[in-house]
């Protein structure tokens, strides 16, 4: 029986993980600059902690959720999102009652159970941040500063953010009610689900992707009416802050997102680079009631999320290119026959105490075979260790980028061979 990973995951090696490394330093180095540091909570949370958090009537709780009992019947769900989780973790451990705003960072794995397609997984990575404690506008133009920096940083040119205020929930409130009246005539025409969405939780129609519900919203009322006069000054300082910082955004008064915890200003960036469904990298906005609705303190947060993967994909697709910083030497010692492995061994032990990436062959194998090898995993140095070698105390390095050759004093010159592989300037 041959076993492939489960339908929407993948494993990732080779090269998408020197892209992946790439992307999660980046992050790392901006997230350290705008003073957020990293939690980890766990891979799955008690159930209630996603369908209170997220909301009973969104796609992801009713659909998308992988859920399960423990043994004890308890019911289980590995996080399909961060935000949940993470408000979880501030409430229990009591993390509110320090200095505020308390701004955090989280890079994990989600899972959702989606239908499979290029750049949408069931098991993908995201990476994000928090900032927990302050409805300041100035907190929502810093968080969307970070992700223009991030993606601005990993190359990408042509982003633009789409920006949305839905208000707080007395501003929603009214909307509501003028939504409704607006659908009612047209609630035959609306899909099933849409149908049972009017009844349980109307603004998620704008979930829907059907064109026939789709067209009946174009003439609805817009939510920016409806924005109470703090939402409306909220929000207009956060696109003044934009405006300073001169980050493109567009205002997009259809913008929703899928969960149902947002409040005020929420986004998303997509680039413009690339005319595909998955251009959506990563989004977010103002969660100002998770925290009370999780049973924790009335605190206004923000925050967003980034698709690693997508990146990773969107990267690879617009050929955006990257030096790997520290970029060590690569030595590869061939041993020309097995019972020259020990004398070997001292040298690789040298070099691996002096923190070189070295190797050595395993098995015997042609000088030919092991040169191809050696290029082929991409070594720039090799050392042969053979009868003449060992006999003199001196050996052959070969250059198998620059095409050099050189024969050193192994037992005497030891920093030769160093200054050589361009080891000397390790830190
Ligand atoms: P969300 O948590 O839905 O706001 O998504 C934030 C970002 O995560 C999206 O913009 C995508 O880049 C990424 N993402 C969301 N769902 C998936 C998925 N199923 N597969 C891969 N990436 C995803």
């Amino acid at each position: 029986m041959k076993w492939s990973s489960p339908r929407g995951t993948t494993d990732i090696y080779g090269e998408d993980i020197d892209y992946r490394n790439y992307i999660i330093n980046t992050a790392r180095k901006i997230f350290e600059v705008f003073n957020y540091s990293e939690i980890i909570t766990p891979t799955f949370e008690y159930t209630q902690v996603f369908s209170r958090g997220i909301g009973e009537s969104t796609d992801i709780v009713k659909k998308e959720m992988f859920t399960f009992p423990d043994k004890k019947g308890r019911s289980l769900t590995l996080r399909p999102e961060g935000t949940a989780s993470i408000t979880r973790a501030v409430i229990e451990n009591k993390m509110y009652c320090g200095n505020m705003p308390l701004k955090l960072f989280y890079i994990g794995n989600m899972f959702r159970y989606e239908r499979p397609q290029k750049g949408r997984m069931r098991e993908f990575w995201q990476l994000g941040i928090e900032a927990i404690g302050t409805d300041n506008p100035f907190i929502d133009a810093e968080i969307i500063w970070i992700l223009n920096l991030f993606f601005k940083k990993l190359g990408f040119k042509k982003l633009v953010f789409k920006v949305n205020s839905i208000g707080c929930s007395i501003c929603r409130n009214k909307y509501l009610t003028d939504f409704k009246k607006y659908l009612k005539p047209e609630i035959k025409k609306l899909c099933n689900e849409c149908q049972n969405r009017f009844k349980n939780n109307p603004l998620r129609i704008f979930d829907c992707k059907r064109n026939s519900c789709r067209s009946i919203l174009t003439g609805m009322p817009e939510m920016s009416s409806y924005l109470c006069s703090e939402c409306e000054k909220n929000f207009k300082e956060v696109l003044k802050c934009l405006k300073i910082l001169k980050i493109k955004y567009r205002t997009d008064k259809n913008l929703v997102r899928g969960f149902d915890y947002y409040t005020r200003t929420i986004f998303e960036v997509i680039s413009e680079d690339l005319q595909s469904a998955q251009n959506a990298l990563g989004g977010g906005g103002r969660y100002d009631n998770l925290m009370n609705e999780l049973g924790g303190p009335d605190i206004p947060a923000t925050g967003f999320a980034v698709g690693i993967d997508r990146t990773m994909m969107l990267m690879k697709q617009l050929n955006l290119k990257f030096k790997k910083t520290g970029k060590k030497s690569r030595v590869y010692l061939i041993a020309m026959n097995r019972d020259y492995l020990i004398y070997s061994l001292n040298i690789l032990k040298y070099l691996r105490e002096m923190e070189v990436v070295c190797d050595i062959n395993f098995e015997k194998r042609s000088l030919k075979k092991e040169i191809k090898w050696a290029k082929e995993n991409n070594y720039d140095f090799i050392i042969i260790v053979g009868g003449d070698e060992i006999e003199t105390g001196n050996l052959t390095i070969k250059d198998i980028k620059k095409f050099k050759q050189y024969k050193v004093d192994w037992i005497n010159k030891k920093e030769k061979i160093m200054d050589i592989i361009g080891a000397k300037n390790y830190d």
